[in-house]
């Protein structure tokens, strides 16, 4: 009697929207290296911030919404436990800062929460922290349904060949940081938060994209807000000197979000994305130099009515890098920090048809690797120069686009 033989286990490939679509852009050679061949990166220092901040707002939200806890909350006794907290579990994930002027930790020292002083106050990552609980914090976490809410879906494989490629589909996922919903009316006042004068409703009404379309929403009827923190400062529109656009791939990241979204029975119809970027609530430096370099070249979005922020444009322009930071208005650096997203079929669909070219580009060069082709002929390596620099590859990448010296051998 013949047995028949086990049938080839089905596997679909998972892609995920920050680990796989943004590093591919990235670089697809860095992203060969770092995810496919399962090497940590020897900095996991660049993780660092992002995951502190989430943490920090994720914890923060909790308390508040276990305590009601009013804002503002006081740095030492609210927030700096909640950083050490979260400063702990990073420790254990292998996560460290890479300065100590970017944050004091206490696992590292004798001293106590008791012990530190208004200086350390001033340590780049506890300042942003503070900033991000006690600005945004009293408009966001009423809004709060859920966090960190994990969403998948199934797509076709784009070009699918028998025989060729590794399955007819391929899976998406993403966790959503925060999923918000309101019941809203026609002139955006919310029905569900009375009397409450919200800044991120605010800022909606304010988008004229957004205002064009309040006539399509059903007045009582309950919608959706898919909101992202990005622990980095809010990137320029253009972006001529770099391969891929993070302006472009973070509104992409939301919109796939939201097609992800839909499919989950529980969704409610999305109206809007909203991106917090955290650092411009505390801009660093490098960040300031970025943003003067933005606003000379014309490579801001058109987002932010710099107009009405002549004083602060002034100062950043006037600003030279050995001097102090300029002081900018609070208002500047709210307005900065918040992007509103505009949600539509259109434009899901596209993002859809992006994200499908990206896999389709990750698929083909596997296959090429597993065909035999060497790696660095089966991905292509580019990236701009800040990248490059910062990459663990850069030794033995020949398409690393940082120069080294010649050496002369005597
Ligand atoms: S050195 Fe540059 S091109 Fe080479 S892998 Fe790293 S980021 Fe990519």
């Amino acid at each position: 009697m013949k047995l028949p033989s086990r049938s080839k286990a089905y596997m679909i490939p998972e892609y995920s929207l920050t680990g796989d679509l943004l590093s591919f852009l990235n670089c697809n050679l860095q992203y060969r290296y770092q995810n496919k061949g399962t090497l940590p990166p020897s900095r996991p220092v660049q993780r660092w911030f992002g995951e502190f901040i989430h943490g920090v707002m994720e914890e923060a939200y909790l308390q508040w919404d276990s305590d009601n806890k009013q804002f503002p909350w006081d740095w030492k006794e609210d927030i700096r436990p909640i950083e050490d907290m979260i400063d702990v579990r990073l420790q254990v994930d292998g996560l460290y800062p890479y300065d100590e002027d970017l944050f004091y930790s206490i696992l590292n020292t004798d001293l106590t929460i008791d012990d530190l002083n208004e200086h350390d106050h001033k340590k780049l990552a506890s300042a942003r922290a503070e900033k991000a609980i006690n600005v945004w914090g009293p408009h966001l976490f009423p809004l709060i349904d859920s966090t960190e809410l994990t969403i998948k879906g199934i797509r076709q494989m784009p070009h699918y060949e028998k025989n060729v490629s590794r399955s007819n589909y391929y899976g998406i996922n993403g966790i959503v940081d925060v999923l918000s919903s309101l019941k809203i009316n026609s002139n955006l006042s919310q029905t569900n938060l009375d009397n409450y004068n919200n800044r991120i409703i605010e800022f909606l009404k304010k988008d004229p994209e957004f205002a064009r379309k309040i006539s399509d929403f059903t007045d009582g009827d309950e919608y959706e807000i898919i909101i992202d923190y990005k622990g980095m400062k809010r990137p320029a529109a253009e972006s001529p000197d770099r391969i891929n656009n993070p302006w472009e791939n973070h509104e992409q990241q939301i919109l796939t979000y939201s097609w992800l979204r839909k499919q989950q029975e529980d969704a409610k119809p999305i109206f809007a994305g909203i991106i917090f970027y955290l650092n411009e609530l505390v801009p660093s430096k490098e960040d300031l130099l970025l943003i003067q370099d933005e606003i000379a070249h014309d490579l801001t979005d058109d987002e932010i009515d710099y107009s009405q922020f002549v004083d602060d444009v002034e100062r950043i322009m006037n600003w030279n890098e050995d001097e102090k930071a300029p002081e900018l208005s609070d208002e500047f650096k709210i307005a900065r920090s918040i992007r509103i997203i505009n949600i539509d079929d259109a434009l899901i669909d596209e993002s859809l048809d992006k994200f499908d070219k990206v896999v389709f580009d990750i698929e083909s060069s596997l296959i090429q690797e597993i065909k035999g082709c060497k790696i660095q002929d089966a991905w292509k390596g580019e990236s701009d120069e800040r990248t490059c620099k910062a990459c663990d590859f850069k030794t033995f990448c020949k398409n690393n686009s940082v120069k080294t010296k010649d050496i002369k051998i005597p």
